[in-house]
This record gives C-alpha cells, structure tokens and sequence, in this order.
C-alpha cells in the first residue's frame, strides 16, 4: 500500500508527528494512517514549489501540455488500480469510481489545449505607431483544498488547469481518502513532470490554515461544505489572495405533471441514491407539481426496495456506505428529526444491518414542507425529500427562496416552462430531463448563493482565468527626435 505521507519534491516524505486513522467504510477497519502536516511541513512544500516556480513558467505552453498528454495515457492505464483506492477509503462503488476518475481526465484533456487557451489579445495601431496586447500569465504557487466526495475528481478540476498554466501546485486532500492523489502525484512524476511542480500536504486545519495565510500562496482553490468554504473565502481573502470556494448543495427537480413519469423516476434513483447521496450535485429534493408525488411515489417504492446496497468493491452492488461512522449518525439524526417534525417517512434506511461498515438504507419521504430542518439543510446522505406544490410558480419559488443554488433540475415535455426555467431559476447548473447537469471540462461548474463564495467557476474558460493574471502592453518605437515631453493624460492620436 501507498504509505500516507507527503509528496515534496517528486518524493514521499516520512511521517508527520501526527496522524489519524484511514477507514474502510464498508468494514469499519483500519487501512492506514495519514499524516498530518505541520505548518513546518507544509512551509517546506510551499518553498519547494515557489523553488520550481521559474523554470515551469518558462517552460513553453505546449511541453507543459506534452507532459498532461503523457499523464492522461497513465492514468487510464492505471484506471483500476485507482478506482480501487477510491472504493477502499471512500466506499463508493467500483464502477462509480472509474466515472469520476472519467470526468476528472476530461479536465486533463481539456488542459491538454493549453497553447490556444493562453493566447492574449492583440490590436496592432491603438495610436499612430503604437500597439497594445495582452497576455495571461502564471501567478505563482496556488493551493487546492478538496472535500472526501470526490477524491481524484474534484482535485482534478484544479492542477491539471493550474499547472498547464504554468503554476505549481500544493495540493491538500481530504485526510479521510488521501490515497488516490498521492497515487496521482506519482504518475505526474511519471509522465515528466519537473520536481516541485505539483505536491501533495496531508492534514487538517493546521495544515489548511498555513496555506490560507502565507505570502506565498497566491490563489486557494476550496471545494467542501459550506461553513468551511466561507471560513476559506474570507480568510485567503484577507490575506490577499484569490479564492474560489465551492460549497454545499440542496439540489431540487422540479417534475412538472406533463414529464414522463418512467424517465423522472429513473433519473432519480441514481441522482438520490447514487454515491449514497454524497455528491454535491445529488437531488436531494423533488418538487412534485399537481398531480405528480402519489404516480412517482408508486415508481419509487419498488426500485429503492430493490436497490443492493452493500461493499462498493463487490460486483452489482449499485450504492455502498457512508464516508464514516460519525457521518452515518448524522444522516440517521436527520430522518430522525423529519420524522419528529411531521413528514411521512415511506422508506426507511436506518435500520440497514450489513456488518460493521457504516451503511444506511435508501430512505425516502414525502409530504415534507419548507419549514422542515431536512428541507433546510443539506443531509449528505441516501435520503430524498418529496414536496407537494400546487404549480410551477410555487415551485420555482422554492429553488428560488433556497440558500443552496448548486444545481437543479426541470423534468418536462413543455419547452415554455423548461425555457422559462432555465431563464428564471437562481441557480448554478441546470438541467433540463438532465437530472445530474455537470458541466463539461470545456465548460466551467460551480453554484450560486451559498454554493459558492467567490467570482470564478471552476475548471473550463473560468479555470484558465483563475489561474491565470493579465498583463496589458502597450508599445511604440519612435524616432528620437519626436519625443518630447506630455503633461496632460496623452490620447492616441
Ligand atoms: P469539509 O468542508 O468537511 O472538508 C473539505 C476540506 O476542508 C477537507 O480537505 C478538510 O480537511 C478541510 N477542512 C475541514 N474542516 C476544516 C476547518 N475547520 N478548517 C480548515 N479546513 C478544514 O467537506 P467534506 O465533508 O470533506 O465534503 C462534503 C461537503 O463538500 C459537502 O457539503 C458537499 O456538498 C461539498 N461538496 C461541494 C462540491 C461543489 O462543487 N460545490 C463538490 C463536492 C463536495
């Protein structure tokens, strides 16, 4: 097994003087320890990519895309070895893991384009005999910081940008699954990365608070839950860097009574259940119009009774378990609670008894209202939320009222309400019959409202604007006798 240190400097480190346990959530046992970086360690990594700074910048755009090239053909050879590291410390299953790892080379691929997606601006004769261009340049050392969800993905969406750019990058996973990156780092090395250019701090927040406060740092890239994200924002903010932090999601489908009833259903159990309902982008809540909840209902029941839950590492199993045992009680503490406060709990996942690991059943309820805390917060879990609206407007009105705007969703067959919607709803990504709108790498993912603290979407056209700074030049080459001195703002003649 990958040992759970530190990689500086195309090395694995020792181990820190402090570390915690890495779980196997399906068996509860322990597969290793990570260490936990002290602001010393991470300094010496930071110094170690400010080292190799130069050199990768000036590196030419396009032997930086040759070494992503070389990386991608690695990683999808090593697509297996991957997908289970993912599965033995995440729990999600195998084929869920090779998805992600998917998406995250669709960010490789997209970096892969590099030279085209740096080149500036040029207008030739802004004057009489002056021109003025501008170019996109590195900033420096930046930081990404990423949640458990999504251990290869999620880091995905920010170095290969970063580093394509010209950047070097400390990369700080999180401590629950900390393998796959430092497996990652490693096939970097492989595909020729220079030493320095891409590092991999294990920790927590004495780790996380270190890069948010050094000089050196000139942009954090945050994905995890709310609280966090705004505590990252503000923080890195005020040290005078940039920040782009993503956070938490409440993610609504809207099914209007025209959808077809068999697509919506369908969509749904995987965008609710899949990945045990820890994805950022999972609809959590469905807003049934009219008609709509006692039909999907009636299509829900039978497919959540016969969803297998179960070791993410064995073949046919479709959801695993929670991230950990602590996560699992908060998920019960929530049907719990919405049962206290009045819903109808029609599936019931609390009582699921597969071993030791930590796994909770599909759970589904209905009637629930806007005033209710598993309409208001974000449960993380296997758990869907049913609630009946009379129209579309109130409907909408909902998604629009949410403190989460992530992503959502419309299920119809009428193009004037999906049209309207796409216009009117206060959210990120939308989706239309699209229960799960992710964006492509070429395009750029991120949420409003609380999902996001900063101005700048992750990965695609905004990624290469985050890490990235412009520099604007504007040059003329008179004859010396014409040059004479001007006291007023000159104004190109
Ligand atoms: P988290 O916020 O607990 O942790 C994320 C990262 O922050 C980890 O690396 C962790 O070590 C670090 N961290 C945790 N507490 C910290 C503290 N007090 N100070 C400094 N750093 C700290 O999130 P998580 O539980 O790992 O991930 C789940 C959350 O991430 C969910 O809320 C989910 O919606 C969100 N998420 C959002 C997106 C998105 O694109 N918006 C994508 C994936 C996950």
């Amino acid at each position: 097994m990958t040992p759970m240190t530190h990689y500086i400097n195309s090395q694995m480190t020792g181990p820190s003087a402090r570390q915690q346990a890495v779980i196997n959530p399906a068996t509860n046992q322990v597969i290793g320890q990570v260490s936990l970086a002290s602001a010393a360690e991470v300094n010496a990594a930071i110094a170690n990519a400010k080292a190799a700074f130069p050199a990768w910048s000036q590196t030419t755009p396009l032997n930086r895309a040759r070494v992503l090239f070389r990386f991608k053909a690695l990683v999808e050879q090593h697509i297996d070895e991957l997908a289970q590291l993912i599965t033995t410390e995440h729990g999600k299953v195998l084929e869920d893991a090779k998805g992600e790892i998917t998406r995250g080379l669709e960010v490789v691929e997209f970096a892969c384009g590099i030279p085209h997606l740096l080149k500036g601006e040029h207008t030739q004769q802004v004057g009489s005999g002056v021109d003025a261009w501008s170019v996109n340049q590195a900033l420096g050392v930046v930081a990404g910081i990423s949640p458990f969800n999504f251990p290869v993905m999620v880091p995905m969406w920010m170095f290969p940008i970063a580093i394509a750019c010209g950047n070097t990058f400390i990369m700080k996973p999180s401590e629950k699954d900390p393998s796959p990156v430092l497996r990652i780092a490693q096939l970097l090395t492989e595909a020729g990365l220079p030493a320095g250019v891409f590092n991999v701090v294990n920790g927590d927040k004495t780790a996380v608070d270190t890069l948010l406060t050094h000089p050196d740092i000139e942009a954090v890239s945050f994905v995890g839950s709310t609280p966090i994200a705004q505590y990252i924002y503000s923080t890195a903010s005020v040290h005078g860097k940039r920040v782009q932090a993503l956070g938490g999601a409440k993610n609504h489908m809207l099914v209007m009574p025209d959808a077809d009833l068999d697509l919506a259903a369908n969509a749904l159990m995987g965008a609710a259940y899949g990945s045990a309902g820890e994805r950022c982008m999972a609809i959590s809540v469905v807003l049934a119009v009219g008609d709509v909840a006692d039909k999907l209902v009636a299509q829900l029941v039978p497919k959540i009774d016969a969803l297998k839950v179960g070791d993410g590492s064995h073949h046919g199993i479709e959801m695993g378990p929670l991230i950990s045992r602590e996560h699992l009680d908060k998920v019960c503490g929530y049907i719990d609670n919405g049962v206290q406060q009045g819903a109808t709990l029609v599936r019931d996942g609390r009582h699921l008894s597969l071993g030791d690991g930590h796994f909770v059943g599909a759970s589904l309820f209905d009637h629930v209202t806007a005033e209710m805390t598993i309409y208001q917060q974000e449960i993380f879990g296997p758990v869907l939320a049913i609630v009946r609206v009379a129209d579309y407007d109130s409907a909408l009105a909902l998604i629009n009222a949410h403190q989460y705007g992530n992503g959502t969703a419309i299920f119809t067959q009428n193009g004037e309400y999906a049209r309207h919607f796409c216009d009117a709803v206060q959210v990120g990504m939308v989706g239309v019959n699209v229960p799960i709108p992710v964006p492509m790498a070429f395009h750029s993912f991120g949420g409003w409202k609380r999902s996001l603290f900063g101005a700048l979407h992750m990965h695609g056209p905004d990624g290469v604007r985050f890490y990235t700074r412009k520099k604007a030049i504007t040059a003329r080459w008179p004859k010396p006798h014409l040059s004479q001195a001007d006291f007023i703002i000159p104004t190109m003649k």
